[in-house]
C-alpha cells in the first residue's frame, strides 16, 4: 500500500484561501509546474529559498509514493526589464552590456542555476523546458485566444482582452483583486498606446528593428508576452488541467493571474488545482532582490566574502536555516539567525552520528516511536510544516542524548526504525547533507590535494567549467578552496 493512502496531505491552496485535503487528478500521480528562473544574471539567495521550498515539496510527495512528473521552466526570453510590457528584454540588454550573444548568456546563468541548486542538493525536475523552445507552442495559443475572441491584434503586438474576458469568467479571482478597482486605479491610455485598456497584456510583441531576439509569426517579427510561456510549457507537459503550479509570492499578480486567464481563453477550463506561493527571503525586512541591489548570492555565503555575515556557512546548514521556516511565512537572513541554524545542524548530525553507535538492549524502549512517527508525518501533512517537523526531530535529538549516556536505552527494532526514520525526515524530505567539517578522516588532505591538481590542470586547459565544478562540489562538502600567489590552499568550511 503506497504510503499516501495512510496520510491525509493538506495544501494551502492560494486560490480558495484555505487549506485543503489533497486529491490528484489522476490517483498516484502528481503534475506539478513550478515557474523557474529568468536566466539574465547569477540566482541570489531569496530566488533560492523558493525553489529549496518546492524541492522540499517535491521530495515529500514523492516519498509519499507519488509518481511526480515536475516541470520547472527557464525563462530565457520574453520577460522584459521591470516585469513591464515595454522596454528591453532581460536578457537582450545583459548581451549588450557584456558583448555577448543573449544565448550565451543564457547559457552562463542557467549553468550557474544548475550549480548552485546542486551545491544546495535539490533534485533537478522531471523536465525544464525553456521559452525559446515552445515558440511555436505559444503562438498557437495565441491564435486559439484570437479565435476564441479573446485577444486582437493592433500593428504586429497581439494583447489580451482583459474586460472582454472578464464578461464571461473571472479575472482576479487569484489575487483578490477586482477589475473595475484596477480600471479606476490605473492610468488612462495616452494616444501611443496600443492597448485597448491598460489592464491588457501582451501575447505577442513586435520587435522594434533593434530587439534582436525575435522569430518569425503570422503578425510579423517578435516575441512571445512573458506570461504565456508558462501556459504553453505547463499543458503541454502536464495538460490542460494538472494538480499544482508554485512560484513565489511576488508573480501571483499579474503573472499568474494572467496565466489563469489565457488557458481558460484557450481550454475553456480552469488549469490548475492547487495554487502555492512560497514566500519571500529578506534581508534588512526587505524583500531580497536583484533590481535593488539588497541580496546576497550563494557563493558570497560559502566563501564568507560578503559584508553581512561574520563567517561563511554552508549550503546544507542555509538550507537548514530556510527549512527552520514554514515555505508561507517571510524569513529574514542576518548572522544570528545563521549561527543559531549552524549549531542546531550540527546537533541533529551529531545525534544521527552518535545513535549509529549506540548498541541497543533487549529491553522496552522508553521512547514511543510510533506517536513520534505519527506527530512527524501530522507536521508534514499540514501544509509541509517543516519549522515543526524540525520541532519533533529535535525530541529525537534529545533522546538520543539520553541513550548516549546510558540514562536510557532502546531496542534493536526501534533502533532500527528510529535510524531510517531520521534518515528519511532529515536526509530525504528536509534534503539536509552530511558535511565532513566535524569528522573528516585521515585521507582526505590526499584526496583534496589530488583534486587540487586536477582543477589546476583543467584550468590550464582552460576548461573552466570542469575547474569551477571541482571547487563548487568541494564547497558543497564543506571544503573550501582558496587560489593564492603560492598556489591553492583548503579549509573546512
Ligand atoms: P526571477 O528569476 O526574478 O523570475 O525569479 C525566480 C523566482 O524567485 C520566482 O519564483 C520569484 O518569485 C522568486 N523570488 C524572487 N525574489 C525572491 C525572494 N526575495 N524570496 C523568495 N523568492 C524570491
Ligand atoms: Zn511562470
Amino acid at each position: 500500500m503506497p504510503l499516501y493512502d495512510s496520510q491525509e496531505l493538506k495544501i494551502y491552496n492560494s486560490l480558495s484561501g484555505e487549506k485543503e485535503i489533497f486529491t490528484p487528478i489522476h490517483e498516484g500521480a502528481v503534475g506539478m509546474y513550478v515557474c523557474g528562473p529568468t536566466v539574465y544574471s547569477h540566482v541570489h539567495l531569496g530566488n533560492c529559498r523558493t525553489f529549496m521550498s518546492f524541492d522540499m515539496i517535491f521530495r515529500y510527495l514523492k516519498h509519499l509514493g507519488y509518481k511526480v512528473r515536475y516541470v520547472r521552466n527557464i525563462t530565457d526570453a520574453g520577460h522584459l526589464e521591470n516585469d513591464a510590457e515595454e522596454g528591453e528584454d532581460k536578457i537582450a540588454k545583459k548581451a549588450r552590456l557584456e558583448q555577448m550573444e543573449p544565448m550565451e548568456v543564457v547559457q552562463k546563468y542557467t549553468v550557474d542555476f544548475h550549480n548552485i541548486l546542486d551545491l544546495f542538493n535539490l533534485l533537478p525536475p522531471s523536465i525544464e523546458p525553456t521559452a525559446t523552445g515552445h515558440i511555436i507552442e505559444q503562438i498557437e495559443i495565441i491564435k486559439q485566444i484570437i479565435d476564441k475572441g479573446y485577444a486582437y491584434e493592433v500593428n504586429g503586438s497581439v494583447y489580451f482582452d482583459v474586460q472582454g474576458f472578464n464578461k464571461t469568467h473571472a479575472y482576479g479571482k487569484l489575487s483578490g483583486r477586482k477589475l473595475e478597482d484596477m480600471i479606476s486605479n490605473t492610468r488612462v491610455l495616452t494616444a501611443q498606446d496600443e492597448k485597448k485598456s491598460p489592464q491588457d497584456f501582451a501575447l505577442w510583441k513586435k520587435a522594434e528593428p533593434q530587439h534582436i531576439m525575435r522569430w518569425p509569426s503570422q503578425w510579423g517579427d517578435g516575441f512571445p508576452g512573458w506570461h504565456l510561456e508558462c501556459t504553453a510549457m505547463s499543458t503541454k507537459y502536464l495538460g490542460t488541467s494538472f494538480d499544482i503550479h508554485g512560484g513565489g509570492m511576488d508573480l501571483k499578480f499579474p503573472h499568474h493571474e494572467c496565466e489563469i486567464a489565457q488557458a481558460e481563453a484557450t481550454n475553456g477550463e480552469s488549469p490548475v488545482h492547487y495554487w502555492m506561493h512560497a514566500n519571500m527571503l529578506t534581508l534588512n525586512g526587505k524583500k531580497m532582490s536583484k533590481s535593488t541591489d539588497n541580496n546576497i548570492l550563494p557563493g558570497e555565503i560559502f566563501t564568507g566574502e560578503n559584508n553581512i555575515l561574520s563567517k561563511p556557512f554552508s549550503p546544507s546548514v542555509v538550507r537548514f536555516f530556510m527549512m527552520q521556516a514554514h515555505y508561507t511565512s517571510i524569513l529574514d537572513l542576518s548572522n544570528d539567525a545563521l549561527l543559531a541554524s549552524e549549531k542546531g545542524h550540527q546537533r541533529l548530525m551529531e545525534a544521527l552520528q552518535n545513535l549509529a553507535d549506540i548498541e541497543p538492549q533487549q529491553c522496552p524502549s522508553h521512547f514511543n516511536i510510533d506517536a513520534w512517527e505519527k506527530k512527524c508525518y501530522q507536521a508534514m501533512n499540514d501544509d509541509f510544516n517543516t519549522p515543526i517537523l524540525i520541532a519533533h526531530l529535535f525530541e529525537a535529538v534529545k533522546e538520543i542524548n539520553h541513550l548516549k549516556d546510558g540514562s536510557r536505552q532502546i531496542n534493536p527494532s526501534d533502533k532500527d526504525k528510529l535510524s531510517k526514520l531520521l534518515q528519511a525526515f532529515v536526509f530525504d524530505i528536509l534534503g539536509l547533507k552530511k558535511e565532513v567539517s566535524s569528522n573528516t578522516n585521515s585521507q582526505t588532505p590526499a584526496l583534496v590535494e589530488m583534486l587540487i591538481k586536477l582543477r589546476k590542470e583543467a584550468r590550464d586547459n582552460k576548461d573552466f567549467a570542469t575547474s569551477d565544478s571541482i571547487r563548487d562540489q568541494l564547497l558543497a562538502l564543506g571544503i573550501q578552496l582558496k587560489d593564492g600567489p603560492e598556489g591553492t590552499t583548503f579549509s573546512l568550511t
